[in-house]
């Protein structure tokens, strides 16, 4: 783990990239607007929990590619069966084959929700099969989404993901936002926006226009915003007032499938949705999604009712990734020593930020967790809002990058754990904590609390 990490090989790759690379980077989220500050860090290498970049600095990894990789970087098992299909049989068909079936089984006998699946290769595209087999099945329109949860970038639902404070509207009533600029404008008039955990928003938007809504789609545990957890008794309300409208309940499990328990929050909490959108862990590190449901609901697709298409969709690396993967996440034991592991690091975060004389606490599950300078975690996007707007988060952040530690830089990220993480890295990263923690008080002191960038 290095003591403090030089930048000077990542700024001159970055300065390069941004001759023909966009921004200099792929994706708005490793750039330094959503934080990566003074430059983002250009990776070299992944191995297990640690990722060595392009100085050579090595980071204890809490990224974790944003989620997918739940056994660590290149972990050998997924590695070797994605290598063997490659050299054996190729990448991609674009016709059936007999590992699509396979990957389909390994997702349908884990998500309680899930009978029938259908695959694509991102989040983004899976949500958007799942509002559109949601609408044939119900012929409906309208979409409940929530405040603070992202759904991917498309135009049909990328509207109050992050709004800002001057739009967001009144508490009761919130406002439908363009997160983007040239988004087709009418698409956000098929969306009522509600805020997380609020009971009594969903009764009115559904006594208004229940006859109309096709959907409720939202993040069972909202990791787009820290990880807010629901309420007690949210989900299953949220429940019973999308089956009493005749409206189907969708899942956006892209963060927590295959991460926070063997089914996701479905399997924790018992609550089934019609629809599941999963990503990210169930590949660990490979470019696969599915979007599943009842019989009923996947007849759509299956008959081709309702189109689902994708030339990349199940190709055979992917469906080898995620074979493997569920063999591994599939063990005995898997998901309760992950969330141990990661309940004992935020654990200790919160005691050393509290030794450090700051009120600190932490909201989510081991897997996937945020740590808040805060005495309560929020409830909600515009509560977790107002914890960034004077948070020393990114104090923390900096500290840690210079120090062999790597976390997402805005408040509303997460700390996201992988099996890789022995409890040798957990001990390693609370050391480095310890002092992190002095650094983020002194931060207090002089003031310099609030936001350096969104999450996108
Ligand atoms: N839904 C959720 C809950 C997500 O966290 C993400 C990605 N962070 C998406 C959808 C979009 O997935 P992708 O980036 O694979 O398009």
């Amino acid at each position: 783990m290095s003591e403090t990490s030089t930048t000077t090989r990542s700024a001159e790759l970055y300065e390069l990239a941004a001759h023909h690379l966009a921004g200099g980077v792929g994706s708005g989220t490793r750039s330094p607007r959503s934080g990566w500050l003074p430059v983002p860090v250009f990776a070299q290498s992944g191995a297990g929990p640690i990722l060595t970049d392009v100085d050579g600095n090595e980071y204890i990894d809490y990224v974790m590619g944003q989620g997918p990789l739940i056994l660590g970087h290149r972990p050998p098992a997924v590695t070797d069966a994605v290598v063997d299909v490659l050299r054996e049989r190729g990448s991609l068909f674009s016709l059936a084959h007999d590992l699509e079936a396979q990957a389909a089984r390994a997702v349908c006998e884990r998500m309680p929700g899930v009978d029938l699946v259908r695959f694509g290769s991102s989040g983004t595209e899976c949500v958007q099969y799942a509002l559109r087999f949601a609408r044939a099945f119900t012929g409906r329109e309208l979409i409940v989404r929530v405040e603070g949860h992202y759904h991917g970038w498309s135009d049909t639902i990328h509207w109050s993901a992050h709004p800002s404070r001057e739009t967001w509207g009144p508490p009761d009533h919130p406002a439908v936002t363009p997160e983007s600029t040239g988004m087709a404008p009418g698409a956000g008039d098929s969306l009522i926006v509600l805020r997380w955990n609020d009971v009594d928003g969903l009764e009115a938007a559904f006594a208004d226009y229940g006859e109309r809504i096709a959907a409720i789609i939202t993040e069972p545990i909202l990791g787009n915003c820290g990880a807010i957890m629901p309420a007690p008794g949210y989900l299953e309300r949220m429940r019973s007032i999308a089956s009493d409208a005749g409206a189907l309940l969708i899942f956006d499990e892209v963060l927590t499938g295959f991460r926070i328990g063997s089914g996701g929050v479905q399997g924790l909490t018992g609550v089934t949705p019609d629809l599941t959108v999963v990503a990210k862990a169930l590949g660990a590190g490979y470019p696969v999604a599915a979007v599943g449901g009842s019989e009923a609901v996947m007849s759509l697709p299956a008959d081709g009712r309702t189109m689902h298409g994708g030339t990349y969709n199940s190709n055979v690396l992917v469906c080898a990734a995620v074979v493997a993967a569920c063999a591994e996440t599939g063990r005995p034991g898997f998901y309760e020593t992950l969330n141990a592991r990661g309940e004992r690091l935020a654990e200790g975060l919160v005691a050393a930020a509290r030794a450090a004389g700051l009120d600190a606490c932490w909201s989510g599950v081991g897997a996937m967790f945020q740590l808040w300078f805060s005495p309560a975690p929020p409830g909600d996007y515009r509560e977790a809002h107002a914890i960034a707007a004077r948070s020393p988060f990114f104090a923390l952040h900096a500290y840690l990058r210079a120090h062999g530690v790597l976390i997402q830089p805005p408040q509303e990220g997460l700390f996201l754990t992988s099996a890789a993480h022995t409890d040798e890295h957990i001990d390693q990263t609370l050391a480095v904590a310890a002092d992190a923690m002095e650094a983020v008080a002194a931060a207090v002191d002089r003031g310099d609390v609030g936001a350096r960038g969104g999450l996108r």
